[in-house]
C-alpha cells in the first residue's frame, strides 16, 4: 500500500497541470481501492463553495460546473467538521443533497476525508461505492494519508496553476501570502536568482525546439574554464601549507573536467535538447550513483568528489546566467533561499526590497533586510521561480502580502502608503540627535547592531551611542578559507576608529544554525541546537585565539573594544572562554613594544543570554563576567521550542509570549540586583512596543540597526516612564500572545504611535 501511495503522490506532484493531475490520481486511487468513484472537490473561498474538480465516476460534463455550499451536503459536512466521514447509506442521511448533473444515483456508500494545508481546508477527496457498505478502517487511514500528502502538493500546484492564468485584461492579479520580514512598501519589477549551487537542487528542463544549442554549449564550456582556474588559484594557495599529495585531489578534478572523460557525456546530453544544468545534473547523478556501487571503499569515497565536482561546475554555470540577468535601476530581489550574502551583493545595485521561499521573520535574512531598511516577505509558498522574473509586484513587508501584477488602483493606493511613509521617517529624523529620554525624564542608551553588512558610514550619524553587537560573521562568509589575523585585525580597526569615543561590543564568530561557511560545512539535523557559537569556538581554539587576537590588536590604540560571548548555555563556557581570551591578551602583551609607555588595555567581555539555561544561573554568570546582553531572538526560540527559522512554526514565534516576557522581566530584575550592566540586542529591541516595555523592564541598553534608531528615540521621548511601569504591570499579566498583541496595539495607539507598527499613518 505505501508503494501505490508513494506512486501517487510523486505523479502527481511531477504533473505541472493542476487539473490533469487530478484526472489521473482519482482514476489511481478509484483503483488502488477497488470502488466505483473517486472524486475530488476544491474549494472556492470567494464564494464560499466547493467545486467538482476531477472524479472518476461522476459525470464529466459537471467537472468545474457543480458546487456545493461550504455548509452544505456530505462533503461540506467534511469541510466543516475538518475529519473524515464515513457512511453506508448516504442518500438517507440528513445532510444528503441531490445533484442530477453528477450522475450518481447509483453510488449508495461514502467515504469523504478533507485536504488540509496549514490549517486551511482546500478540498475534499471522496470514494463511493453502489453497494451499501461500511467503508473498513484500513481504507479511511489510506484516504486520510494520501489527503495529507496531497496537501502541499494541492497548495503548490494551485499557486502556480493561478499564476499561470491570464485575465481579461491581459493582466493577471495574485496575491500570495507570506510572512512579514521587514517593514515597509515596495513597488516594483521582480528578479529572480537561482538557488545556492546544489545540484539535488536543479530540475531537469528540456530547451524547447527553438533555443539555441551553442549557447548552452558556450555556457558550460566557459564553466569547465572558470572551474579549472579555480582549482589553479585553490592548489596554490594550500601549496603553501600542504606539502603531501593530498593535493592531487585538484588533479583527480581536472582529469574528470577533460573532454574524454565528463565534459563529452555533459555535452552529448546538450545535443540530446537538455539544457546545460540538467545535462549535467544527469550525467553526476549516473556517476554518483555508479560510483556508489562500488565494492571498492576508496572508490566509493570518490563519490563525495564527483559531487563536490558538479556542484563547482555548476556554481560556475549558475553565476554565468547571473551575468546574463539585467537589472533594472530598482527591483524586488525573489529567491527560493534569499541569504545574507545576497543581500550584501545587490544591496548597492537597486534592491528594494526581498521575498524568499524559505526562512521566517528571524532568519538572519530577515534581520539583515531590517537592518538595510529593505521590506521582506519570508517563508512565502513555492512558485515557479521562472513565472515571477521581470513581473512587476508590490511587497507589503508590514502584512507579508506579495501582489504580482497587481492593478492600478492597488498601485495608486500603495503609492500613496509610501508617500506616507517617507513623511513618517522624515519626522522622525528630528530627534536623531537629542537626548534618548521619556517625558519624566527617564534615560535609556541606544546602541548599534553593526557587522551584518559591510561598509557602516552612514551609521555613525545614526545617533546611537556605541556599538552594542557588531556580529563578526560577514567577514568570515564569502569567501573560501578562514580570514587571517591581519585580515580580521584590519576590519575591527575600521569598526574601533569610526566609534574612537564609544564601547564596541564585539560578538565572537557565531556561525552555525542558519549561518554556514562555505569552507566549514556543517551538516546537522538540528542545527540550532547543535554545534552553533561558542561550541565550535571552544572546539576550535586556533579560530577563537586567531580573532580574540585580532580584536585586542586593533583595539590597541582605541581601547573602546568590549568583547561578547554567543550562545552560552553553562558556566564552564564562560571560564574556558576568559581563559582563552587572557591567553592572547597576555601574549599580546609580551608581543607589543609599546613606545609610549602605553599599556594594552584588556578588553571587557560579557555573554549573551539567549539560552534559557542562563536565566538560572545568573548569580553565577554575574560574578564572571562585565556586562550581559539579551539575545531575545534566540531567546524566544529557544524558550518557545520554535525554530526560527522554520516559515511552518512561524505564527508560534512570538517574542511578546507572556512566558518569553516574564523571563525577560525576570532577567533586567536578577541583574539589577547583581549589579550587572544590561542591554537588549534582539529584534524586539527596535519594535516599539518591545522597547517601552524594556525600558519599563528597568534595561539600561538597547541595541538595534541604525534605521530604527530615531523611530525608537521618538517612541522613548513620546512616552513617559511611569505610564510605561504600568502599561508593563498589565502586559505580564496576560495568558496569551494575542492578548498581550492586542492589549499593547491599542496603548500605541492612545499614545499615537500606531503609524510605526502598520502600513499608513
Ligand atoms: C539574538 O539571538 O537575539 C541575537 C541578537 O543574535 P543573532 O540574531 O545573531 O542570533
Ligand atoms: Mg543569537
Amino acid at each position: 500500500m505505501l508503494t501505490t501511495l508513494r506512486r501517487i503522490v510523486l505523479e502527481f506532484s511531477q504533473n505541472s497541470d493542476l487539473q490533469s493531475a487530478l484526472l489521473r490520481m482519482v482514476t489511481q486511487v478509484k483503483s488502488a481501492m477497488d470502488t466505483d468513484c473517486c472524486s475530488v472537490y476544491l474549494a472556492d473561498y470567494q464564494n464560499q463553495h466547493f467545486i467538482l474538480t476531477a472524479s472518476d465516476g461522476l459525470a464529466e460534463k459537471s467537472f468545474g460546473q457543480t458546487t456545493v455550499g461550504f455548509a452544505e451536503g456530505l462533503v461540506g459536512l467534511v469541510g466543516q467538521r475538518e475529519e473524515p466521514i464515513k457512511i453506508a447509506d448516504a442518500k438517507n442521511h440528513p445532510h444528503f443533497i441531490h445533484a442530477p448533473e453528477v450522475e450518481e444515483e447509483e453510488l449508495v456508500a461514502f467515504l469523504g476525508a478533507p485536504i488540509i494545508h496549514q490549517r486551511k481546508v482546500l478540498g475534499v477527496l471522496t470514494i463511493q461505492q453502489k453497494i451499501s457498505r461500511g467503508f473498513n478502517e484500513d481504507e479511511e487511514a489510506f484516504l486520510v494519508t494520501l489527503s495529507v500528502q496531497l496537501a502541499t502538493a494541492i497548495a503548490n500546484a494551485e499557486a502556480r496553476g493561478v499564476l499561470g492564468k491570464q485575465q481579461d485584461n491581459g493582466k493577471w492579479l495574485k496575491q500570495l501570502q507570506g510572512i512579514a520580514g521587514a517593514p515597509g512598501i515596495a513597488l516594483g519589477p521582480m528578479i529572480t536568482i537561482q538557488p545556492k549551487a546544489d545540484l539535488r537542487s536543479v530540475s531537469l528542463e528540456k530547451l524547447d525546439v527553438s533555443s539555441d544549442q551553442t549557447i548552452q554549449i558556450e555556457l558550460f564550456e566557459n564553466a569547465v574554464e572558470e572551474t579549472r582556474a579555480d582549482f589553479r588559484q585553490m592548489s596554490i594557495k594550500l601549496s603553501d601549507i600542504i606539502q603531501d599529495d593530498s593535493l592531487t585531489i585538484f588533479e583527480f578534478y581536472k582529469q574528470l573536467l577533460e573532454p574524454a572523460n565528463l565534459g563529452h557525456e555533459i555535452l552529448d546530453k546538450i545535443h540530446q535538447g537538455w539544457n546545460a544544468q540538467s545535462a549535467l545534473k544527469l550525467v553526476i547523478d549516473h556517476y554518483i550513483v555508479k560510483f556508489e556501487a562500488l565494492d571498492d571503499p576508496y572508490l566509493r569515497e570518490r563519490v563525495t568528489d564527483i559531487r563536490d565536482l558538479g556542484n563547482r561546475l555548476l556554481f560556475n554555470l549558475q553565476q554565468q546566467s547571473q551575468l546574463n540577468t539585467q537589472f533594472p535601476d530598482q527591483f524586488i530581489l525573489v529567491a527560493e533561499d534569499v541569504t545574507a550574502s545576497m543581500l550584501a551583493e545587490y544591496q548597492h545595485k537597486g534592491l528594494q526590497a526581498i521575498v524568499s521561499f524559505c526562512g521566517s521573520n528571524n532568519s538572519h535574512a530577515a534581520i539583515l533586510a531590517r537592518a538595510l531598511d529593505l521590506p521582506a516577505i519570508m517563508g512565502i509558498e513555492s512558485i515557479p521561480l521562472g513565472q515571477l522574473n521581470n513581473q512587476v509586484a508590490i511587497v507589503d513587508g508590514y502584512s507579508g502580502e506579495l501582489f504580482i501584477a497587481p492593478h492600478q488602483n492597488l498601485k495608486n493606493e500603495y503609492q500613496l502608503l509610501i508617500q506616507e511613509e517617507l513623511t513618517l521617517t522624515k519626522k522622525v529624523r528630528e530627534v536623531t540627535h537629542l537626548p534618548t529620554m521619556t517625558q519624566d525624564g527617564r534615560s535609556i542608551q541606544l546602541l548599534l547592531n553593526a557587522g551584518l553588512s559591510l561598509g557602516f558610514e552612514h551609521s555613525k550619524h545614526s545617533g546611537a551611542t556605541g556599538i552594542g553587537l557588531y556580529r563578526t560573521e560577514i567577514l568570515f562568509m564569502n569567501r573560501s578559507c578562514f580570514p587571517t589575523e591581519q585580515e580580521q585585525t584590519n576590519l575591527y580597526k575600521e569598526v574601533l576608529e569610526a566609534f574612537p569615543q564609544q564601547a564596541v561590543t564585539m560578538r565572537t564568530l557565531d556561525v552555525g544554525g542558519d549561518k554556514s561557511l562555505p569552507y566549514f560545512p556543517i551538516g546537522e539535523d538540528n542545527p540550532f541546537l547543535g554545534w552553533r557559537g561558542i561550541r565550535i569556538t571552544l572546539d576550535h581554539p586556533e579560530i577563537f585565539l586567531v580573532q580574540v587576537r585580532a580584536m585586542i590588536r586593533a583595539s590597541y590604540q582605541t581601547n573602546n573594544l568590549e568583547i561578547m560571548l554567543p550562545m552560552i548555555s553553562n558556566v564552564m563556557e564562560v571560564d574556558e572562554s576568559i581563559r582563552l581570551i587572557n591567553q592572547a591578551y597576555f601574549e599580546l602583551s609580551s608581543e607589543f613594544f609599546l613606545d609610549d609607555g602605553q599599556v594594552l588595555s584588556r578588553p571587557k567581555i560579557g555573554i549573551m543570554l539567549e539560552v534559557p539555561s542562563v536565566i538560572f544561573q545568573l548569580e553565577e554568570l554575574a560574578q564572571r563576567v562585565d556586562f550581559f546582553s539579551v539575545g531575545s531572538n534566540d531567546l524566544t526560540q529557544y524558550l518557545l521550542a520554535v525554530d526560527r527559522n522554520n516559515p511552518r512554526v512561524a505564527d508560534l514565534y512570538d517574542s511578546y509570549h507572556p512566558a518569553v516576557l516574564r523571563a525577560l522581566n525576570t532577567i533586567a530584575q536578577e541583574s539589577a540586583k547583581h549589579l550587572v550592566p544590561l542591554s537588549l540586542c534582539g529584534e524586539l529591541a527596535s519594535e516599539p512596543a518591545g522597547a517601552l516595555l524594556l525600558l519599563a523592564m528597568g534595561y539600561d541598553k538597547l541595541s538595534m540597526n541604525p534605521h530604527n534608531i530615531p523611530k525608537i528615540k521618538w517612541v522613548i521621548r513620546h512616552i513617559d516612564y511611569q505610564r510605561s511601569k504600568i502599561i508593563l504591570s498589565h502586559a505580564l499579566s496576560f495568558a496569551t500572545a494575542k492578548q498581550v498583541h492586542s492589549y499593547l496595539n491599542e496603548q500605541l495607539e492612545q499614545l499615537g504611535l500606531g503609524g510605526f507598527v502598520r502600513a499608513g499613518m
